[in-house]
Protein backbone atom coordinates (compact mmCIF):
# COMPACT_ATOMS: atom_id res chain seq x y z
CA UNK A 1 0.00 0.00 0.00
CA UNK A 2 0.94 3.87 -0.32
CA UNK A 3 1.82 4.06 3.39
CA UNK A 4 4.25 0.94 3.21
CA UNK A 5 6.29 2.32 0.48
CA UNK A 6 6.34 5.75 2.21
CA UNK A 7 7.96 3.71 5.06
CA UNK A 8 9.68 2.28 3.34
CA UNK A 9 11.02 4.77 1.82
CA UNK A 10 11.58 6.33 4.88
CA UNK A 11 13.06 3.89 6.46
CA UNK A 12 15.53 3.74 3.23
CA UNK A 13 16.19 6.95 2.45
CA UNK A 14 19.95 7.19 3.07
CA UNK A 15 20.55 4.14 1.35
CA UNK A 16 18.52 5.11 -1.48
CA UNK A 17 20.30 8.37 -1.29
CA UNK A 18 23.47 6.96 -1.30
CA UNK A 19 23.30 4.23 -3.66
CA UNK A 20 21.91 7.49 -6.39
CA UNK A 21 24.76 9.46 -5.32
CA UNK A 22 27.45 6.82 -6.49
CA UNK A 23 25.54 6.02 -9.31
CA UNK A 24 24.66 9.79 -10.67
CA UNK A 25 28.16 10.90 -9.69
CA UNK A 26 30.01 7.82 -11.79
CA UNK A 27 27.37 8.77 -14.97
CA UNK A 28 28.02 12.15 -14.28
CA UNK A 29 31.93 11.86 -14.84
CA UNK A 30 32.33 10.03 -17.61
CA UNK A 31 29.68 12.20 -19.27
CA UNK A 32 31.67 15.25 -18.74
CA UNK A 33 35.19 13.92 -19.23
CA UNK A 34 35.24 14.44 -22.79
CA UNK A 35 35.31 18.03 -22.45
CA UNK A 36 38.33 18.20 -20.68
CA UNK A 37 38.01 20.78 -17.91
CA UNK A 38 40.72 22.52 -16.67
CA UNK A 39 41.74 22.46 -13.23
CA UNK A 40 40.73 25.49 -12.63
CA UNK A 41 36.76 24.32 -14.05
CA UNK A 42 37.57 20.77 -12.36
CA UNK A 43 37.88 22.62 -8.76
CA UNK A 44 34.66 24.51 -9.15
CA UNK A 45 32.97 21.44 -10.37
CA UNK A 46 33.61 19.51 -7.22
CA UNK A 47 33.22 22.11 -4.52
CA UNK A 48 30.23 20.74 -2.70
CA UNK A 49 32.41 17.35 -2.97
CA UNK A 50 35.20 19.39 -1.12
CA UNK A 51 32.31 21.02 1.09
CA UNK A 52 31.60 17.63 2.43
CA UNK A 53 35.22 16.71 3.47
CA UNK A 54 35.93 19.98 5.45
CA UNK A 55 32.30 19.20 7.47
CA UNK A 56 33.73 15.81 8.64
CA UNK A 57 36.52 16.69 9.15
CA UNK A 58 35.21 19.86 11.31
CA UNK A 59 33.59 17.41 13.36
CA UNK A 60 36.69 14.84 13.83
CA UNK A 61 38.65 16.46 16.23
CA UNK A 62 35.48 17.41 18.56
CA UNK A 63 34.24 13.72 17.81
CA UNK A 64 37.22 11.43 18.07
CA UNK A 65 38.39 13.20 21.48
CA UNK A 66 34.72 13.37 23.18
CA UNK A 67 33.92 10.03 22.53
CA UNK A 68 36.75 8.31 23.78
CA UNK A 69 36.96 10.86 26.75
CA UNK A 70 33.21 9.71 27.53
CA UNK A 71 33.87 6.26 26.44
CA UNK A 72 36.65 5.54 28.61
CA UNK A 73 34.98 7.38 31.63
CA UNK A 74 31.38 5.46 31.51
CA UNK A 75 33.44 1.93 32.06
CA UNK A 76 34.93 0.84 34.63
CA UNK A 77 38.70 0.47 34.59
CA UNK A 78 38.32 -3.54 34.22
CA UNK A 79 35.07 -3.47 31.64
CA UNK A 80 37.09 -1.12 29.49
CA UNK A 81 40.87 -3.39 29.94
CA UNK A 82 38.97 -6.14 29.06
CA UNK A 83 37.45 -4.61 25.89
CA UNK A 84 41.07 -3.29 24.77
CA UNK A 85 42.45 -6.25 24.95
CA UNK A 86 39.54 -7.62 22.79
CA UNK A 87 39.61 -4.51 20.55
CA UNK A 88 43.54 -4.94 20.22
CA UNK A 89 43.19 -8.96 19.47
CA UNK A 90 40.91 -8.42 16.92
CA UNK A 91 42.76 -5.38 14.89
CA UNK A 92 45.98 -8.05 15.04
CA UNK A 93 44.56 -10.51 14.01
CA UNK A 94 42.10 -9.29 11.23
CA UNK A 95 45.52 -6.80 10.13
CA UNK A 96 47.74 -10.11 9.98
CA UNK A 97 44.83 -11.94 8.24
CA UNK A 98 44.52 -9.21 5.77
CA UNK A 99 48.61 -8.89 5.36
CA UNK A 100 48.20 -12.90 4.89
CA UNK A 101 45.76 -12.53 1.79
CA UNK A 102 47.64 -9.50 0.41
CA UNK A 103 50.71 -11.84 0.10
CA UNK A 104 49.28 -14.68 -1.22
CA UNK A 105 47.47 -12.70 -3.55
CA UNK A 106 50.28 -11.56 -5.21
CA UNK A 107 52.55 -14.18 -5.27
CA UNK A 108 49.64 -16.65 -6.85
CA UNK A 109 48.66 -13.93 -9.48
CA UNK A 110 52.39 -12.45 -9.63
CA UNK A 111 51.32 -9.29 -12.00
CA UNK A 112 54.94 -8.23 -12.09
CA UNK A 113 56.54 -8.79 -14.69
CA UNK A 114 60.06 -8.42 -14.28
CA UNK A 115 60.97 -5.33 -15.95
CA UNK A 116 60.14 -1.55 -15.99
CA UNK A 117 59.47 -0.59 -19.37
CA UNK A 118 56.14 -0.33 -19.41
CA UNK A 119 56.70 2.42 -16.56
CA UNK A 120 59.39 5.10 -17.75
CA UNK A 121 61.49 6.49 -15.18
CA UNK A 122 60.57 7.90 -12.18
CA UNK A 123 61.03 10.55 -9.33
CA UNK A 124 62.82 10.57 -6.61
CA UNK A 125 61.67 9.81 -3.29
CA UNK A 126 63.67 10.41 0.17
CA UNK A 127 64.58 7.80 2.44
CA UNK A 128 62.85 7.20 5.97
CA UNK A 129 64.38 4.24 8.23
CA UNK A 130 62.27 1.70 9.20
CA UNK A 131 63.98 2.66 13.13
CA UNK A 132 63.19 6.45 12.35
CA UNK A 133 59.84 5.77 11.00
CA UNK A 134 58.78 3.45 14.18
CA UNK A 135 60.03 5.72 16.62
CA UNK A 136 58.61 8.45 14.79
CA UNK A 137 55.38 6.44 15.58
CA UNK A 138 55.93 6.19 19.16
CA UNK A 139 56.35 10.06 19.47
CA UNK A 140 53.62 10.52 17.46
CA UNK A 141 51.64 8.73 20.43
CA UNK A 142 52.59 11.28 22.72
CA UNK A 143 52.65 14.96 21.10
CA UNK A 144 54.21 17.53 23.46
CA UNK A 145 51.64 20.43 22.21
CA UNK A 146 47.89 19.48 22.60
CA UNK A 147 47.09 22.30 20.64
CA UNK A 148 49.55 21.67 17.56
CA UNK A 149 48.41 18.18 17.49
CA UNK A 150 44.94 18.95 16.95
CA UNK A 151 46.15 21.16 14.13
CA UNK A 152 48.27 19.15 12.14
CA UNK A 153 45.56 19.46 9.60
CA UNK A 154 44.58 17.46 7.13
CA UNK A 155 45.51 18.00 3.41
CA UNK A 156 42.84 18.39 1.45
CA UNK A 157 42.90 15.97 -1.61
CA UNK A 158 43.61 19.11 -4.00
CA UNK A 159 46.98 19.59 -2.32
CA UNK A 160 47.15 15.88 -2.79
CA UNK A 161 45.96 16.01 -6.23
CA UNK A 162 48.81 18.74 -7.24
CA UNK A 163 51.71 16.39 -5.43
CA UNK A 164 50.71 13.35 -7.60
CA UNK A 165 49.98 14.90 -10.99
CA UNK A 166 52.93 16.42 -10.72
CA UNK A 167 55.03 12.98 -10.28
CA UNK A 168 52.85 11.63 -12.99
CA UNK A 169 53.68 14.88 -15.27
CA UNK A 170 57.21 14.46 -14.98
CA UNK A 171 57.44 10.76 -15.62
CA UNK A 172 55.04 11.48 -19.08
CA UNK A 173 53.76 8.02 -18.50
CA UNK A 174 50.24 9.18 -19.89
CA UNK A 175 47.80 10.75 -22.17
CA UNK A 176 47.66 14.38 -19.84
CA UNK A 177 44.18 15.92 -20.13
CA UNK A 178 44.32 19.41 -19.75
CA UNK A 179 43.34 19.31 -16.40
CA UNK A 180 46.13 17.66 -15.63
CA UNK A 181 48.67 19.82 -17.55
CA UNK A 182 47.61 22.60 -15.21
CA UNK A 183 47.66 21.00 -12.23
CA UNK A 184 51.52 20.28 -13.18
CA UNK A 185 52.64 24.05 -13.22
CA UNK A 186 51.67 23.69 -9.03
CA UNK A 187 55.16 23.66 -7.94
CA UNK A 188 54.09 21.51 -5.19
CA UNK A 189 56.74 18.21 -4.37
CA UNK A 190 55.88 15.06 -2.35
CA UNK A 191 57.68 14.84 0.78
CA UNK A 192 57.40 11.35 1.82
CA UNK A 193 56.92 10.93 5.95
CA UNK A 194 55.99 14.32 6.42
CA UNK A 195 52.51 14.71 4.46
CA UNK A 196 49.84 14.51 7.05
CA UNK A 197 50.60 14.36 10.35
CA UNK A 198 49.46 11.23 12.84
CA UNK A 199 47.06 13.64 14.63
CA UNK A 200 44.87 11.45 15.82
CA UNK A 201 47.17 8.55 17.08
CA UNK A 202 48.65 11.70 19.60
CA UNK A 203 45.07 12.56 20.95
CA UNK A 204 43.73 9.31 21.28
CA UNK A 205 46.13 8.03 23.70
CA UNK A 206 45.98 11.16 25.42
CA UNK A 207 41.73 11.46 25.65
CA UNK A 208 41.64 7.72 26.56
CA UNK A 209 44.07 8.77 29.69
CA UNK A 210 42.43 11.32 30.45
CA UNK A 211 39.01 9.41 30.50
CA UNK A 212 40.34 6.95 32.43
CA UNK A 213 41.79 9.21 35.02
CA UNK A 214 38.31 11.31 35.44
CA UNK A 215 36.29 8.36 35.25
CA UNK A 216 38.07 7.58 38.45
CA UNK A 217 37.73 10.70 39.81
CA UNK A 218 33.97 10.24 41.88
CA UNK A 219 32.74 13.77 42.58
CA UNK A 220 35.70 15.96 41.24
CA UNK A 221 35.37 14.66 37.98
CA UNK A 222 31.58 15.12 37.78
CA UNK A 223 31.66 18.39 35.78
CA UNK A 224 34.09 17.27 33.27
CA UNK A 225 32.57 14.26 32.63
CA UNK A 226 29.32 15.72 31.87
CA UNK A 227 31.27 18.55 29.90
CA UNK A 228 32.70 15.77 27.85
CA UNK A 229 29.38 13.44 27.28
CA UNK A 230 27.28 16.28 26.45
CA UNK A 231 29.92 17.75 24.11
CA UNK A 232 29.56 14.47 22.49
CA UNK A 233 25.78 14.61 21.95
CA UNK A 234 25.93 17.80 20.48
CA UNK A 235 28.40 17.31 18.21
CA UNK A 236 26.41 13.64 17.21
CA UNK A 237 23.50 16.26 16.13
CA UNK A 238 25.67 17.76 14.10
CA UNK A 239 26.58 14.55 12.52
CA UNK A 240 22.68 14.38 11.58
CA UNK A 241 22.96 17.27 9.58
CA UNK A 242 25.74 16.55 7.72
CA UNK A 243 24.57 12.67 6.82
CA UNK A 244 21.66 14.88 4.75
CA UNK A 245 24.41 16.82 2.62
CA UNK A 246 26.40 13.71 2.65
CA UNK A 247 24.76 12.07 -0.70
CA UNK A 248 25.88 15.58 -2.49
CA UNK A 249 28.64 15.54 -1.48
CA UNK A 250 29.69 12.64 -2.64
CA UNK A 251 28.01 12.12 -6.09
CA UNK A 252 31.14 15.91 -6.79
CA UNK A 253 33.47 13.89 -5.07
CA UNK A 254 33.03 10.72 -7.07
CA UNK A 255 32.20 12.98 -10.58
CA UNK A 256 35.10 15.10 -10.42
CA UNK A 257 37.30 12.61 -9.68
CA UNK A 258 36.59 10.86 -12.58
CA UNK A 259 36.02 13.88 -14.81
CA UNK A 260 39.94 14.65 -13.77
CA UNK A 261 41.69 11.69 -13.73
CA UNK A 262 44.47 10.25 -16.01
CA UNK A 263 43.87 8.20 -19.25
CA UNK A 264 45.45 5.04 -18.00
CA UNK A 265 46.92 4.23 -21.52
CA UNK A 266 48.60 0.49 -19.75
CA UNK A 267 46.42 -0.67 -18.12
CA UNK A 268 46.48 -3.94 -20.05
CA UNK A 269 49.70 -4.33 -18.35
CA UNK A 270 51.48 -5.02 -15.17
CA UNK A 271 49.92 -1.94 -13.75
CA UNK A 272 46.45 -3.55 -14.85
CA UNK A 273 46.70 -6.58 -13.52
CA UNK A 274 48.38 -5.14 -10.30
CA UNK A 275 45.09 -3.45 -9.66
CA UNK A 276 42.94 -6.37 -10.16
CA UNK A 277 45.05 -7.97 -7.59
CA UNK A 278 44.63 -5.29 -5.39
CA UNK A 279 40.78 -5.76 -5.88
CA UNK A 280 40.20 -8.85 -5.66
CA UNK A 281 42.23 -9.17 -1.98
CA UNK A 282 40.31 -6.42 -1.01
CA UNK A 283 37.18 -8.07 -2.16
CA UNK A 284 37.90 -11.37 -0.44
CA UNK A 285 39.08 -9.81 3.11
CA UNK A 286 36.10 -7.37 3.22
CA UNK A 287 32.98 -9.87 1.69
CA UNK A 288 34.44 -13.29 3.10
CA UNK A 289 36.74 -13.11 5.66
CA UNK A 290 35.64 -10.07 7.69
CA UNK A 291 31.91 -10.96 7.38
CA UNK A 292 32.71 -15.09 8.09
CA UNK A 293 34.38 -14.12 11.34
CA UNK A 294 31.63 -12.00 12.32
CA UNK A 295 29.19 -14.61 11.78
CA UNK A 296 30.96 -17.28 13.53
CA UNK A 297 31.36 -14.92 16.72
CA UNK A 298 28.10 -13.54 16.67
CA UNK A 299 25.84 -15.68 14.84
CA UNK A 300 24.27 -12.49 13.02
CA UNK A 301 24.18 -12.38 9.84
CA UNK A 302 26.96 -9.73 8.61
CA UNK A 303 25.15 -8.78 5.66
CA UNK A 304 22.51 -6.81 7.51
CA UNK A 305 25.26 -5.95 9.54
CA UNK A 306 26.80 -4.47 6.59
CA UNK A 307 23.54 -3.12 4.87
CA UNK A 308 23.20 -0.55 8.40
CA UNK A 309 26.94 0.51 6.90
CA UNK A 310 26.26 1.24 3.72
CA UNK A 311 26.22 4.98 4.00
CA UNK A 312 29.87 4.65 5.79
CA UNK A 313 31.38 2.44 3.25
CA UNK A 314 30.15 4.83 0.47
CA UNK A 315 31.46 7.95 2.37
CA UNK A 316 34.79 6.05 2.40
CA UNK A 317 34.67 5.34 -1.23
CA UNK A 318 33.89 8.88 -1.81
CA UNK A 319 36.45 10.72 0.52
CA UNK A 320 39.12 8.17 0.66
CA UNK A 321 39.54 9.04 4.44
CA UNK A 322 38.58 6.83 7.15
CA UNK A 323 38.98 9.69 9.75
CA UNK A 324 36.90 11.71 7.66
CA UNK A 325 34.15 8.88 7.59
CA UNK A 326 34.54 8.57 11.48
CA UNK A 327 31.33 10.78 11.92
CA UNK A 328 29.43 8.60 9.75
CA UNK A 329 30.38 5.09 11.00
CA UNK A 330 29.53 6.30 14.41
CA UNK A 331 25.92 6.86 12.89
CA UNK A 332 25.80 3.90 11.01
CA UNK A 333 26.71 1.79 14.22
CA UNK A 334 24.64 3.12 16.56
CA UNK A 335 21.72 4.26 14.71
CA UNK A 336 21.14 0.94 12.02
CA UNK A 337 22.99 -1.20 13.81
CA UNK A 338 21.79 -0.67 17.50
CA UNK A 339 25.54 -0.93 18.73
CA UNK A 340 26.07 0.11 22.25
CA UNK A 341 27.35 3.46 22.21
CA UNK A 342 29.62 2.30 24.96
CA UNK A 343 31.42 0.25 22.92
CA UNK A 344 31.44 2.65 19.54
CA UNK A 345 32.65 5.46 21.54
CA UNK A 346 35.30 3.12 22.72
CA UNK A 347 37.01 1.29 19.95
CA UNK A 348 35.94 3.55 16.89
CA UNK A 349 38.19 6.54 17.76
CA UNK A 350 40.95 3.93 18.00
CA UNK A 351 39.94 1.67 15.39
CA UNK A 352 39.77 4.47 12.66
CA UNK A 353 43.53 5.78 13.91
CA UNK A 354 45.21 2.45 13.75
CA UNK A 355 43.37 -0.58 12.29
CA UNK A 356 43.56 -0.57 8.44
CA UNK A 357 42.69 -3.75 7.29
CA UNK A 358 42.97 -2.94 3.70
CA UNK A 359 46.20 -0.43 3.64
CA UNK A 360 47.64 -3.45 5.49
CA UNK A 361 46.91 -5.89 2.93
CA UNK A 362 47.63 -3.42 0.27
CA UNK A 363 51.20 -2.41 1.54
CA UNK A 364 52.48 -5.85 1.61
CA UNK A 365 51.13 -6.84 -1.62
CA UNK A 366 52.31 -3.32 -3.17
CA UNK A 367 55.76 -4.36 -2.15
CA UNK A 368 55.96 -7.59 -3.64
CA UNK A 369 54.42 -6.08 -6.61
CA UNK A 370 57.72 -4.07 -6.74
CA UNK A 371 59.62 -6.63 -6.01
CA UNK A 372 58.45 -8.69 -9.31
CA UNK A 373 58.62 -5.96 -11.27
CA UNK A 374 62.42 -5.14 -10.26
CA UNK A 375 62.95 -9.13 -10.68
CA UNK A 376 64.30 -9.77 -7.13
CA UNK A 377 63.42 -12.80 -5.54
CA UNK A 378 61.68 -12.49 -2.04
CA UNK A 379 62.74 -14.97 0.38
CA UNK A 380 60.57 -16.34 3.30
CA UNK A 381 62.59 -14.29 5.58
CA UNK A 382 61.86 -11.26 3.63
CA UNK A 383 58.24 -12.19 3.42
CA UNK A 384 57.52 -11.99 7.47
CA UNK A 385 59.70 -8.72 7.24
CA UNK A 386 57.24 -7.48 4.50
CA UNK A 387 54.12 -8.57 6.94
CA UNK A 388 55.68 -6.90 10.15
CA UNK A 389 56.56 -3.91 8.56
CA UNK A 390 53.23 -3.84 6.65
CA UNK A 391 51.14 -3.76 9.67
CA UNK A 392 53.69 -1.54 11.50
CA UNK A 393 52.65 0.70 8.31
CA UNK A 394 49.28 0.51 8.58
CA UNK A 395 49.20 1.37 12.02
CA UNK A 396 51.20 4.58 11.08
CA UNK A 397 49.16 5.70 8.43
CA UNK A 398 46.89 8.26 9.21
CA UNK A 399 43.02 7.80 8.33
CA UNK A 400 43.77 10.30 5.29
CA UNK A 401 43.90 10.22 1.84
CA UNK A 402 46.50 8.51 0.83
CA UNK A 403 48.41 8.12 3.59
CA UNK A 404 49.27 4.26 3.43
CA UNK A 405 51.41 5.31 -0.16
CA UNK A 406 53.81 7.50 2.19
CA UNK A 407 53.70 4.41 4.79
CA UNK A 408 54.97 2.02 1.79
CA UNK A 409 58.60 3.88 2.41
CA UNK A 410 58.84 1.93 5.69
CA UNK A 411 58.11 -1.45 4.09
CA UNK A 412 60.49 -1.24 1.42
CA UNK A 413 63.42 0.01 2.89
CA UNK A 414 63.40 -3.05 5.51
CA UNK A 415 63.79 -5.22 2.72
CA UNK A 416 65.94 -3.19 0.55
CA UNK A 417 63.40 -2.71 -2.37
CA UNK A 418 64.02 0.91 -4.30
CA UNK A 419 61.62 3.56 -2.30
CA UNK A 420 61.55 5.54 -5.99
CA UNK A 421 59.48 2.78 -7.25
CA UNK A 422 56.77 4.10 -5.22
CA UNK A 423 56.14 6.28 -8.35
CA UNK A 424 55.25 3.48 -10.10
CA UNK A 425 51.65 2.44 -8.85
CA UNK A 426 50.69 6.30 -7.84
CA UNK A 427 48.78 6.56 -11.54
CA UNK A 428 46.04 3.70 -9.66
CA UNK A 429 46.67 4.97 -6.05
CA UNK A 430 43.94 7.49 -6.23
CA UNK A 431 41.53 4.28 -6.78
CA UNK A 432 42.82 1.84 -5.25
CA UNK A 433 42.95 3.88 -1.96
CA UNK A 434 39.51 4.26 -2.00
CA UNK A 435 38.51 0.82 -2.09
CA UNK A 436 41.26 0.02 0.99
CA UNK A 437 39.38 2.94 3.11
CA UNK A 438 36.17 1.56 2.88
CA UNK A 439 37.26 -1.74 3.58
CA UNK A 440 39.57 -0.11 6.63
CA UNK A 441 36.29 0.94 7.59
CA UNK A 442 34.79 -2.51 7.47
CA UNK A 443 36.75 -3.96 9.59
CA UNK A 444 36.66 -1.21 12.46
CA UNK A 445 32.61 -1.89 11.77
CA UNK A 446 32.63 -5.11 12.23
CA UNK A 447 35.34 -5.05 14.90
CA UNK A 448 32.74 -2.79 17.20
CA UNK A 449 30.00 -5.73 16.45
CA UNK A 450 32.16 -8.29 17.96
CA UNK A 451 33.38 -6.82 20.56
CA UNK A 452 29.50 -5.61 21.48
CA UNK A 453 28.93 -9.30 21.42
CA UNK A 454 32.06 -10.54 23.59
CA UNK A 455 31.75 -7.79 26.20
CA UNK A 456 28.01 -8.32 26.86
CA UNK A 457 28.95 -9.23 30.15
CA UNK A 458 30.36 -6.14 31.50
CA UNK A 459 28.28 -4.09 29.65
CA UNK A 460 25.46 -5.95 31.84
CA UNK A 461 27.79 -4.90 34.90
CA UNK A 462 28.33 -1.68 34.09
CA UNK A 463 24.95 -1.32 33.56
CA UNK A 464 23.64 -1.88 36.68
CA UNK A 465 26.60 -0.65 38.78
CA UNK A 466 26.38 3.11 37.08
CA UNK A 467 22.76 3.33 36.73
CA UNK A 468 21.99 5.96 34.38
CA UNK A 469 24.31 8.17 35.30
CA UNK A 470 26.94 8.11 32.39
CA UNK A 471 25.85 5.79 30.23
CA UNK A 472 22.16 7.32 29.43
CA UNK A 473 21.22 9.05 26.63
N1 LIG B 1 43.21 6.52 2.97
C1 LIG B 1 43.31 5.44 3.90
C2 LIG B 1 42.38 5.68 5.06
O1 LIG B 1 42.02 6.78 5.34
C3 LIG B 1 44.70 5.25 4.39
C4 LIG B 1 45.54 4.76 3.28
O2 LIG B 1 46.06 5.57 2.52
O3 LIG B 1 45.68 3.55 3.12
O4 LIG B 1 41.96 4.77 5.70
Amino acid sequence: SKEDIKSFLRKNAFIIFNISAVVIGIILGFTLRPYKMTYQEVKYFSFPGELLMRMLQMLVLPLLVSSLVTGMAGLDSKASGKMGMRAMIYYMTTTFIAVFIGILMVLIVHPGKGSKDEFTQRQKIDQVSPADAFLDLIRNMVPPNLVQACMQQFKTQYEKRVIHVKIIVNETIFNLTNATQEIAQEEIIPKPGTVGGVNALGLVVFSMCFGLIIGNMKEQGQILREFFDSLNEAIMRMVVVIMWYAPVGILFLIAGKIVEMDDVTQMGGQLGMYTITVIIGLFIHGMFVLPTLFFVITRKNPFIFMMGLLQALITALGTSSSSATLPITFKCLEQNNNVDRRVTRFVLPVGATINMDGTALYEALAAIFIAQVNNMEMNFGQIITISITATAASVGAAGIPQAGLVTMVIVLTSVGLPTDDITLIIAVDWFLDRLRTTTNVLGDSIGAGIIEFLSQDELQINNLELGNAVVEE
